[in-house]
């Protein structure tokens, strides 16, 4: 029989518990270390957050034009993960336009 060593991700400790599964069936783990600010963890997440530089490279392609198929394939990245990407840039998109045709619309709104 095989033995895993489960440590806490924060604090390190072998002082960790079982503590019972997800709803997908992944087991849960507590620490117990009374200073650990952690409480429970999986041993394993699935779905690992995206390196910073991961990200950079994905707003990179993005700014030059190309689109989440294309970026997915040029950096071997699953879709969904590009997508996100791009659904939380358009978040900060800035508005288009003329951006002196608003100002006057503007000023005669402030004016009138
Ligand atoms: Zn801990």
């Amino acid at each position: 029989m095989a033995v895993v060593e489960v440590r806490c991700p924060d604090c390190d400790s072998l002082n960790v518990v079982k503590y019972g599964k997800q709803p997908n069936g992944v087991q849960r783990f507590v620490c117990q270390n009374p200073p650990c600010k952690r409480r429970t963890f999986l041993l394993n997440y699935q779905v690992k957050p995206n390196p910073p530089a991961t990200r950079q490279q994905i707003i990179d392609l993005a700014l030059s034009g190309a689109d989440v198929h294309e970026t997915a394939r040029l950096l071997s990245l699953p879709q969904d993960i590009v997508l996100e990407v791009f659904q939380q840039l358009s978040r900060f998109s800035l508005p288009t336009g003329n951006p002196q045709a608003r100002q006057s619309r503007r000023s005669r709104a402030l004016a009138g």
